[in-house]
């Protein structure tokens, strides 16, 4: 039985006055026992939230992670290990805006995912398709290769400690949302993909839908069979409507 996740990520908003909002909100919720829930916040808030949170439920991640696990001289980037350092569990890795507006190659995923499990970080695989791709029934293709570039360079195992998060493009921070249906689909073929090489990781391997997830949309989304609950961008900032969310992923 797979233990839903949903996380939110913060993307490049906030400011501390915000935060601070932000934290009372999550602090004051009702969050179901079943379901996992992390927030993403922008780097300069983690430490924060990390302390403030501490006491409730809720894990913290960061959105990215250098290429390096380690410490050292790469002006400008945070290690993994310094993640984990202050407090972090998990990381985003090859999130939609990166590899598309600052040009993530499949290579630098690969290093950041291995990053952050050699620092003990759960690392979350962002994949996706642009609409482009969909409107040229590309979608499978396309994310097939973004998972194939971690499998088939660090092997399948890694999936036991690591999560997926299927975000289509065209779905994210548009309004527009894929239907359970077209969502399940590539669900189901990113859980065929890894068990073509284990049953065991596949069966075990938590998959996130992203793409305007909201109140009104989360149940019907998380009610699919390979559909492990939600990564959700716009509607994580405002705390009553992500609670409403991590309750939909609930039973
Ligand atoms: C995201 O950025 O990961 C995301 C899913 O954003 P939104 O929920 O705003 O579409």
């Amino acid at each position: 039985m797979r233990r839903p996740l949903v996380a939110g990520n913060w993307k490049m908003h906030g400011s501390r006055a915000g935060v601070a909002e932000l934290i009372m909100g999550l602090r004051e919720l009702a969050l179901p026992a079943d379901v996992e829930v992390a927030v993403f916040p922008p780097y300069v808030y983690l430490a924060k939230v990390v302390e403030e949170l501490g006491r409730v439920a809720v894990g913290v991640g960061a959105q990215d992670c250098a290429i390096e696990p380690q410490q050292g001289a790469l002006t400008g980037e945070i290690a993994a290990c310094q993640l984990q350092d202050v407090g972090c569990s998990m990381v985003l890795v090859g999130h939609s805006e990166r590899r598309l507006l600052l040009g993530e190659s499949d290579d630098w995923v690969v290093r950041k995912f291995a990053a952050a499990q050699a620092c003990s970080l759960t690392p979350v695989l962002c994949v996706g398709e642009t609409l482009e791709q969909r409107e040229a029934g590309k979608t499978l293709e396309v994310v097939g290769r973004q998972l194939a570039g971690v499998v088939d360079a660090l092997g399948v195992e890694v999936f036991a400690r690591a999560v997926v998060a299927y975000e289509p493009v065209w779905a994210i921070g548009t309004g527009l949302t894929a239907s359970p249906e077209q969502a399940q689909e590539v669900h189901a073929a990113i859980r065929a993909q890894l068990a073509d090489k284990s049953a065991e990781v596949a069966s075990g391997v938590r998959i996130l839908y992203g793409g305007s997830v909201k109140a009104a949309n989360a149940a019907e989304l998380f009610g699919m069979p390979d559909i492990d609950g939600g990564l959700v961008g716009g509607a994580s900032l405002n705390a009553d409507e992500f609670g409403a969310i991590c309750r939909a992923a609930g039973n």
